[in-house]
């Protein structure tokens, strides 16, 4: 029915501050939504938790934070303590942690209700969540197509109400593209906002957690929540601005300058969308903003420069998968060496295999300066063009994806298709910059997501200009 989550969080917070529902019921309407659904959105549900801890703040809780009492989706690659975390691997399918991930300390210490942990592609390696050990999530618009990835679970689930709000990860798009396919917002923060200790690490230069959800108010709200420098991740940086997301929330866009990089609008993007994001270019423009034409010319490498240092990270970071310290283990072996390579062989899927194959090829001596040396210089090169466009413009507007979502199975026996559908998305972490996709508009019953890029720690103009379309587009 969805008669309590098709909303958001704030209008939630008031109707539970005021008795007018408890907390019980909307969990246990959450849970509904969860049950009757057949998007394979979830690995692991937390029902039973979720419950107890419902009843018990509808008892002693004033619901005087927003996210007090709130249902959230996790991403199953960031730890909750006691909880499968199984990165969609089976690899990992029986491994409980004994810990939280930062971002859960922080959200559990404002009493938000953790419903369970979202179904991903396999170490979040993917752009379809097709590359889960755990079967597909399907796309809420149409269950022929995907849902994106690498947090298809996170997006889907936020769409069909079976949370409000979910956290995910994006090391290439994996926020901001299943948010784009799935109709949501999906928020990529800056490198370094938010801390990635107990997110398991895919491509340690590249990953970052951050929020989906319906709107850019909640949005807002999330980020508050999780951003902040953090003792146990180094490279997470302090911010003067964090925890002031949703206070400053300012629709007001006039005279914002705003780039248009040509390089995002070339062959291979569908009519549709690149119609459809001029089209909010315009809207804007009459809203007061200034429209600019930019370049940003090294954008034709970063998908060949994203694939050799993600691999190169991944294959680093997946050699402690060895059978020893975690996870599943092949229950009979001759020795040491044949259990390392019949656990991996068995543990890890296609996908992940491929990878880690082709970033130990990368790093090679004899290759490293060819291939990984040179990525990252070309990485610097990625990160310089959006430096010049700044100096001219205050944010960016390019498509999320170049393409509709794509049905399942098309793409996944092909994996270089695959990866073009990250080519809007994957040059905002080379250079570690934020950027918010949010749904500009529909084609064919299906959602079109419209990408911002922003200055570092610029989260908040994100935030505002995404809530400003959201108010143009409600008239
Ligand atoms: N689709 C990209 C990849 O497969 C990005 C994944 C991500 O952001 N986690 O690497």
């Amino acid at each position: 029915m969805n008669r309590l989550l098709n909303t958001d969080i704030s209008t939630l917070n008031q109707k539970l501050k005021t008795r007018e529902i408890t907390c019980t019921e909307l969990i246990t309407e959450t849970f509904n939504n969860i049950h009757k659904s057949k998007l394979n959105s979830y690995i692991t549900l937390m029902e039973e938790s979720a419950l107890k801890k419902a009843s018990s703040l509808d008892k002693n809780s004033d619901f005087n934070h927003l996210l007090t009492g709130i249902p959230i989706a996790i991403k199953d690659n960031i730890c909750i303590r006691n909880f499968p975390t199984t990165c969609g691997s089976k690899i990992l399918k029986d491994f409980i942690p004994p810990y939280n991930a930062t971002v859960i300390d922080k959200l559990e210490s404002l009493n938000a209700i953790f419903v369970g942990k979202t179904n991903l592609d396999e170490f979040a390696m993917g752009s379809s969540t097709e590359n889960s050990a755990f079967n597909p999530t399907l796309n809420p618009y149409n269950p022929n197509l995907v849902p994106g990835g690498s947090s298809g679970g996170s997006a889907a689930t936020v769409k069909a109400n079976e949370s409000i709000c979910a956290l995910g990860s994006d090391t290439g798009g994996s926020i901001r593209q299943p948010a784009a396919f799935c109709g949501v917002v999906g928020l990529k923060p800056t490198y370094g906002l938010v801390s990635r200790y107990g997110l398991v690490a895919f491509a340690s230069s590249l990953d970052q957690i951050g929020p989906i959800t319906h709107c850019a108010k909640d949005s807002a709200i999330l980020l508050d929540a999780i951003a902040g420098e953090d003792p146990k991740d180094s490279t997470s940086r302090n911010s003067k601005q964090t925890g002031q997301y949703f206070n400053k929330l300012n629709p007001e866009i006039k005279n914002l300058k705003i780039g248009i990089p040509k390089e995002y609008f070339v062959e291979g993007i569908a009519p549709e969308i690149k119609e459809k994001i001029l089209s909010t270019a315009k809207l804007m423009e009459q809203s007061g903003a200034v429209l600019y034409d930019i370049s940003l010319p090294n954008t034709e490498y970063a998908i060949a420069i994203y694939y050799l240092i993600a691999t190169a990270e991944a294959s680093s970071n997946l050699a402690r998968y060895d059978g020893v310290k975690y996870g599943y283990r092949i229950p009979e072996s001759e020795n040491l060496k044949t259990m390392y390579e019949f656990t991996k062989e068995q543990g890890f899927g296609k996908e992940v295999k491929r990878r880690i194959m082709l970033g130990t090829f990368g790093l090679q001596s004899g290759y490293y300066d060819e291939y990984y040396n040179k990525a990252c210089k070309v990485r610097n090169l990625i990160a310089s063009d959006f430096e010049t466009a700044f100096k001219k413009v205050d944010i960016i507007l390019t498509p999320s994806t170049p393409t509709l979502p794509f049905k399942i199975g098309e793409r996944i026996t092909d994996p270089l298709q695959m990866y073009l559908s990250d080519i809007f998305t994957v040059s905002v972490n080379l250079a570690g910059l934020p950027a918010i996709s949010f749904k500009c508009g529909e084609y064919n019953g299906l959602p079109i997501g419209a990408q911002l890029i922003g200055k570092p720690f610029s989260e908040q103009l994100l935030l505002n200009t995404t809530y400003a379309y959201e108010q143009i587009t409600a008239i």
